[in-house]
């Protein structure tokens, strides 16, 4: 923005109308032509200045206005990030028997949220679809992306298997 540029057109535009009012108190028509003249000179000069500080103003103010609608979407994304963190911080990727890992949820006092397991593969892609008991024994099935979890071994093994604590049982 050429702020000098307008500055110095109305510092001279404002020296003719000086200079002016000097010609016509002298009674000098010669000069006072001569100021007039240099008056609207400048005055045309300081105009287009102005015109074009405008100019460059309104577009600084679209690129304003521009930072200030990304600043507000990079809060409100922040502020889902945010969320979506604190929201993973309460599943534990826990074995839920035979090996078979799935994102157990653990209510703590005052959750009102039961008990549940995520589907593992749907919550690396981003997307929490909750396990739904399958099947005659403690299998479970995801619906979002048909993984059917199977939990319990088909044929009793010789020494039991470690197991976590099973919130659908408890
Ligand atoms: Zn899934």
């Amino acid at each position: 923005m050429d702020l000098n540029a307008l500055f110095g057109a109305v510092g001279a535009a404002k020296s003719a109308v000086d200079l002016l009012k000097t010609s016509v108190a002298a009674r000098d028509q010669a000069k006072a032509d001569e100021a007039i003249a240099d008056a609207k000179k400048n005055l045309a000069i300081a105009y287009d200045s102005l015109l074009s500080v405008s100019q460059q103003s309104l577009e600084l103010y679209k690129q304003v206005a521009s930072a200030e609608q990304r600043i507000n979407e990079l809060r409100q994304e922040n502020q889902r990030l945010a969320a979506e963190i604190e929201d993973r911080k309460r599943y534990v990727l826990t074995d839920i028997g035979g090996g078979i890992k799935a994102y157990a949820f653990q209510p703590v006092d005052g959750e009102s949220d039961a008990a549940h397991y995520l589907c593992q593969p749907c919550m690396a892609k981003g997307h929490k679809s909750v396990l739904q008991p399958h099947g005659p024994r403690r299998n479970f099935k995801c619906f979002a992306c048909d993984s059917v979890y199977i939990s319990e071994p088909l044929s009793a093994p010789s020494s039991p298997l470690p197991r976590t604590t099973n919130f659908w049982e408890s």
